[in-house]
């Protein structure tokens, strides 16, 4: 997918137009309890395209001067887009940080589109001239905070995404990443995968960008490590901004079937470890939690069992992922981990037969009826599985009002059970039939 990123110096409205952008798909995501959310990336639609659009002014490199910070967030767009929208604010005229972002833009040779915010009304068309000299060609006349003309700027933009690239059809091939915060043991996992035995590593491509994605056989399944350039190469001045690992990790896990977690038993769980899950639940992705640097650890009896339970209570939301507890330094339990990544893709692109599934559900509804609404009753007449990946499914029911979400919680715990859905989250919609 294209991606595009929103630069400008502060308050010429990015977020604004982010919002616009992507605002009615954030509001159907479902949101995770406990987890915070960063709005800088999101997928966004126009037209028949679906692309992911950066939000560059939420990357803030704090305690830097304002000049430092533009620079960098228009070096981060440069190195994560495909296209990029330059923002600038009509009603203020070209500023010094205009012209810095502009010279940084100018020299990427990236298709740029140059959005003039703030243009409420057709009187204000006049002040769009001066902005041709950027050196950027037409601007386009947008207003944030009434929704216009975002169409032609999107229009434009458009026309500019790459070709598509998708190297993806491989279907048997299990596509994962694994995620964490700096210092888990993620490329130390990454080389422990790659180094044990009957591993055959077929390529590391080098994508678009500076992604690099590491293809490798084993027993004859075949799989792909996504990005882990950004593991690989560190030292960059953003690298250590948490916005900035989070935005490289959200790429990852979309382009993933499975999303290995990595938490460092050292350490234990914190916030960030928090976050950074929630995103690949979110994404409806098939989780492993990994716990890595096990041999770190100072073991009594049930240590093992006692961090589990942490996680548990930790990663509510994760209730469906299994945990594995491994080193990478000294290898051991390593070559445990493909097998699972294998079993919970299975069970992400897993499809269940129509007609068991409505018996489950008849079952579950014996055992535990439906509670009543304000005096009305839910009444369900007939599931399906819509799609895969995750493996999503449609209850058609009299009124989807009176399906309570602990109710739609039973029901998935019931699917689970039946069909054994171990590392993938479910969805459940409920949809009226009359
Ligand atoms: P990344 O930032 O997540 O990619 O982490 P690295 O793979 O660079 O590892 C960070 C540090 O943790 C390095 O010093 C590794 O040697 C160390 N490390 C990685 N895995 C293990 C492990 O299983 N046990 C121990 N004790 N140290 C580890």
């Amino acid at each position: 997918k294209s991606v595009v990123a929103i630069v400008g110096r502060p308050n010429v409205g990015k977020s604004t137009i982010f919002n616009r952008l992507v605002g009615e798909r954030i509001s159907i995501v479902e949101d995770t309890p406990g987890v915070t959310r960063d709005r800088i990336y999101s997928e966004a639609e126009w037209l028949h395209s679906t692309f992911n659009v950066i939000d560059t002014g939420g990357i803030d490199i704090s305690d830097e001067p304002l000049i430092v910070q533009v620079r960098e967030q228009a070096q981060i767009a440069i190195e994560e887009a495909d296209v990029i929208i330059f923002l600038v604010n009509g009603r203020e005229g070209i500023t010094a940080a205009d012209e810095e972002v502009a010279k940084i833009l100018y020299k990427s040779n990236k298709p740029v589109v140059l959005g003039v915010n703030k243009i409420d009304n057709y009187e204000m068309q006049e002040l769009l001239y001066e902005f041709y000299a950027l050196g950027f060609g037409q601007p386009y006349p947008i207003s944030g905070t009434h929704g216009l003309g975002l169409g032609d700027l999107l229009d434009e933009v458009i026309k500019h995404f790459p070709e598509d690239l998708d190297d993806d059809e491989d279907e048997d091939r299990i596509n994962f990443s694994l995620i964490g915060r700096p210092n888990v043991g993620k490329s130390s996992l990454v080389n422990a995968i790659l180094g044990e035995e009957r591993v055959i590593v077929s390529n590391i491509a080098g994508t678009t960008k500076d992604a690099v994605d590491t293809e490798f056989s084993k027993d004859n399944r075949k799989f792909k490590i996504i990005d882990t350039a950004g593991m690989r190469k560190r030292g960059k001045v953003y690298e250590s901004t948490e916005k900035y690992s989070v935005l490289r990790a959200l790429k990852a896990i979309e382009r993933s079937d499975v999303v290995l977690v990595v938490i460092d038993a050292d350490t234990g769980i914190i916030e960030q470890d928090k976050r950074i899950a929630g995103y690949a639940h979110e994404a409806g992705k098939a989780i492993v939690i990994v716990v890595n640097k096990w041999d770190a650890v100072d073991k009594e009896q049930d240590t093992m069992k006692k961090f589990e339970d942490d996680i548990r209570k930790q990663f509510q939301f994760l209730s469906y992922a299994p945990v594995v507890f491994l080193s990478a330094l000294t290898t051991k339990r390593i070559h445990t981990l493909l097998p699972m990544v294998i079993e919970v893709s299975e069970n992400h692109s897993k499809r269940v037969r129509t007609n068991l599934l409505n018996e489950v559900i008849e079952d579950a509804l014996a055992m535990n009826p439906a509670p009543s609404i304000k005096g009305q009753k839910l009444k369900i007449l007939y599931t399906t599985q819509v799609s895969t990946k995750p493996p999503t499914f449609v209850v058609f029911v009299n009124d989807p009002e009176l399906m309570h979400f602990t109710y739609e919680r039973f029901l998935e715990n019931r699917i689970r059970d039946a069909f054994g859905f171990v590392g993938t989250p479910i969805k459940i919609y409920a949809r009226q039939r009359k």
